[in-house]
This record gives C-alpha cells, sequence and structure tokens, in this order.
C-alpha cells in the first residue's frame, strides 16, 4: 500500500456557507484525488465566530490549507464587515461608492491596518491573504450576475434567456443567479450570442474568453488583455463595478498562477448542491464517511511521526504470518507480547485480526466487521446502513461520490464533536486503503 501523506500544500480547504449551513471540503490541487469533505454544519450561520470555531476544529493553524471560499466568507476570515460597506475588498482601500472612478482609478492603497474601526474592519483577521485562493468559481458567478442583470429586458437576447433557462425561477433569472453549469451551457450557446446586441455581444464575448483563457485550466500569455478587455465591455455594457470585478481590475496578481490547477470542478458542483440545484452525483458523500475520512486523516498524519502506528501496520502483517503458519490467535499474540512489549496491539485487536487475515475475509465484509467491531452495532445493521439508508451498493477503493439527503445534511457535526470530544473517536478509522496492504489495478479488485 502507498502510505499516503497528506501534504498540506498539495490541498486547498474550499469553505461554503450560506445564510443557514457551512460546509468545507478538501479539494487537490490538480483534482488527482478525490474531495475530502471535513465539515457540514447546519444551523450555523455565517458568522465570524463560528468561522472562528469552525477553522479552530478543524487545526488549521497546524495545517496552514489555502482557502478558497467565496468572498463573504473571505470577508469575515479578514475580520471585514459584511454587507453593503464602503471598504470591501480585503485587499485595498477601494471605495465601491466612488462610481465616478469605476473602471478608472486601478491602484487604492493597500490594506495596512486591521484594527477594528479602520475602514470596515470589524475583528481581527483570522487568516493571513497570502493564504486566500481567489475562487474563480465565484468569479464566474458573478460575471454572470452582472451580465444579466444589464441586460436589456425588452430584447430577444432576454427573452431567449428566459425561454431557454424555464427551469429557473424568473426572480434568479432576472438577479443573474445561474450555476456553472448553466452558464457553461449559455457561453456556448450560439443561438443565445446571436440574440444579443451589440453590446452584449461584446460582453458575453468577453466573458467567454475570460473564462477560457483565464480562469480555466489555461492562462494564456495576453490573459492580461483579455481581462482588459472584459473590464471595457462590462463598463460599456453599464455595469457596476463589483467587488469581484474589482478584483480584475485591480488585482489581477493576486490570482494564482496555477488557476487551472485549481479550478472548481469539485467545489462547483459541491457549491452547487449545497444550494439545492439539481446536479447528478456530487462529490460529497455521507456524514459517516465524512467522519471517518477525518479520522483517516489523523491516523495519515499520525503515521508520519508516530512509531505506534507504524508498528501497527507491522503487526498486522506479523499476525498475518503467524497465522498463516497455522498459530492460534493466543500462541501469535503470546509471541508478540515478547517482541513488542508495551506497544503490542491489544489482545482483542490481535484476535480480530488473527481471524480476518486468516480467512481472507473480502474486503466489504472485512470494513464491516471494523465497523462493527468499533461501533458495537451488529455486522448486519452496518451492512443495511450501507446499503440500504446511505445507498452504497458497493463499496470500493474509490469512495463513490453520492448526494447528500435531507436527513444527512441535517446532522450538525460540529455540535456533536462540541457536545461530545470523544465523538470523532467514536468513529471507525479506516477504509480500504488504510487496511490493504495492496493497491488494487482493476475495477475488479477495487470492489472486491
Ligand atoms: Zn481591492
Amino acid at each position: 500500500m502507498k502510505a499516503f501523506v497528506h501534504d498540506t500544500e498539495e490541498w486547498r480547504l474550499f469553505v461554503d456557507s450560506s445564510k443557514i449551513s457551512l460546509n468545507a471540503v478538501l479539494l487537490h490541487n490538480g483534482n488527482k484525488f478525490p474531495s475530502v469533505p471535513i465539515a457540514h454544519a447546519s444551523n450555523m450561520k455565517e458568522t465570524y465566530e463560528n468561522m472562528k470555531l469552525f477553522l479552530k476544529k478543524k487545526e488549521y493553524e497546524r495545517y496552514g490549507w489555502k482557502i478558497c471560499s467565496d468572498l463573504n466568507v473571505i470577508a469575515l476570515l479578514r475580520g471585514l464587515q459584511l454587507g453593503y460597506t464602503i471598504f470591501c475588498c480585503f485587499l485595498c482601500e477601494w471605495d465601491s461608492r466612488d462610481r465616478e472612478r469605476h473602471y478608472i482609478k486601478k491602484s487604492w492603497p493597500n490594506r495596512e491596518i486591521f484594527t477594528p474601526g479602520h475602514k470596515n474592519i470589524v475583528n481581527p483577521p483570522i487568516i493571513d491573504s497570502e493564504n486566500i485562493y481567489l475562487p474563480p468559481l465565484h468569479i464566474k458567478l458573478g460575471l454572470m450576475k452582472n451580465f444579466v442583470k444589464e441586460m436589456d429586458r425588452n430584447t430577444s437576447g432576454f427573452a431567449y434567456l428566459k425561454q431557454k433557462c424555464s427551469s429557473i425561477s424568473d426572480a434568479k433569472i432576472k438577479e443573474g443567479i445561474f450555476v456553472g453549469p448553466q452558464i457553461r451551457e449559455l457561453l456556448q450557446d450560439g443561438n443565445f450570442q446571436n440574440s444579443l446586441n451589440e453590446v452584449e455581444a461584446a460582453a458575453l464575448n468577453s466573458f467567454r474568453n475570460v473564462c477560457k483563457h483565464f480562469l480555466g485550466s489555461v492562462k494564456v500569455e495576453n490573459y492580461r488583455d483579455i481581462v482588459i478587455d472584459l473590464l471595457l465591455s462590462y463598463k460599456a455594457l453599464g455595469s457596476n463595478m463589483s467587488l469581484k470585478i474589482q478584483f480584475l481590475h485591480s488585482h489581477l496578481d493576486f490570482f494564482p498562477d496555477n488557476l487551472g490547477a485549481v479550478s472548481d470542478e469539485h467545489g462547483e458542483r459541491f457549491h452547487q448542491d449545497m444550494h439545492g440545484e439539481a446536479v447528478p452525483r456530487v462529490d460529497v458523500w455521507i456524514n459517516a464517511a465524512e467522519l471517518l475520512r477525518s479520522e483517516l486523516w489523523r491516523c495519515w498524519n499520525r503515521r508520519n511521526e508516530d512509531v505506534a502506528i507504524k508498528s501497527e501496520m507491522e503487526q498486522r502483517a506479523v499476525i498475518k504470518f503467524n497465522a498463516k503458519l497455522g498459530r492460534s490467535a493466543s500462541e501469535t499474540y503470546i509471541l508478540m507480547k515478547q517482541v513488542y512489549g508495551t506497544l503490542c496491539l491489544s489482545k482483542s485487536n490481535v484476535f480480530i485480526w488473527h481471524k480476518l487475515l486468516q480467512r481472507h475475509q473480502k474486503c466489504e465484509n472485512l470494513l464491516k466487521t471494523m465497523m462493527a467491531e468499533v461501533l458495537h452495532i451488529k455486522k448486519e445493521t452496518i451492512r443495511t446502513i450501507l446499503h440500504e439508508d446511505l445507498g452504497k451498493t458497493k463499496v470500493c477503493t474509490k469512495f463513490v461520490p453520492h448526494t447528500l439527503t435531507g436527513e444527512q445534511k441535517s446532522v450538525d457535526i460540529i455540535s456533536a464533536y462540541e457536545n461530545n470530544s470523544n465523538f470523532l473517536k467514536s468513529i471507525v478509522t479506516g477504509d480500504e486503503t488504510w487496511c490493504f496492504q495492496y493497491d488494487p489495478k482493476t475495477k475488479r479488485q477495487s470492489a472486491e
């Protein structure tokens, strides 16, 4: 088995929140690995205190992931006041009400003072600004919003949009609230492009170019020109400069070089799920798996430092070896005790592994047995939960993502953790990537 080393540099923390809930998922930069949900809290408002608590629970200081999130969350994390404030940029002292100079004045003084009371700062910042990734997804959503808001309501373009997006409510269309896939579809729709007036067509065109050549997976060499083109066409469209547009105008250098690697395919789906749009599959799985992962994380990290964990892996191999030689569990335990002393696995642990490894039980079965053992629930019950409640028909090495059900979303993990510090400890501490010492080569193998 390849030891899984969690390199915090390789992951970004994608935080999505709404008025009523907070979700966080670790996304792999480059999206090679599946996303790892680490928190879901319903009834947790988007507030400074909650964000602080949440990061503390997730040991943010220790891991220091880069954070990718919507601008509201970022503003909170930087101690800014929310709402329609004059100074809403976390990087500079841009005066958002100075309409006269929108699209004209490009550089504003950098924010250097973070004393509450100064230019809409209300709290001391929780994270450093260099740990922020401006999220391409949210910039896109913002650009779409501005575009649709400025569309002429009486021309063919708007009528076409309404007809094309008949499943979206009128209010949402008017406000320009779309999700990633809808935006992509509209950008590719030649009929939509043709139904627009000249100014709108130019703006849509430049929006498409920015998505493709700057916010997408490839950043072209002349991306600056492409962004300038967008700014000009949005200005011509009569669009107010939003905070997001301001980032394109004044902070182009703040965007990471490898925007492609952090392009939000996963985050996007995650975002859609959270905001209740119909999506077929979402890279967020169930709470049980989520908790299992967070505990796993701990193991993975500990494994690098902690001799006991390494020893545990080794001891498992020893158990298997002894079992194959035909030694009984108690014989094995006595021998191991002699060698490993205080580091030796507990007797019951040795017995379980002995039984399991001897019988070559299949992966799924083993996993269930482990769960049963740790959770003190009957194996049959675990089977029912996995198959019927959680809809997992097959346990694969790669967890298959599922859409969260309403009930699953209502489980408040942070408060469960709050109420019982042993909560996480009571969760199964492994999945098949953890307990098997081989890399499955095929789908067939991984499903075993
Ligand atoms: Zn700014």
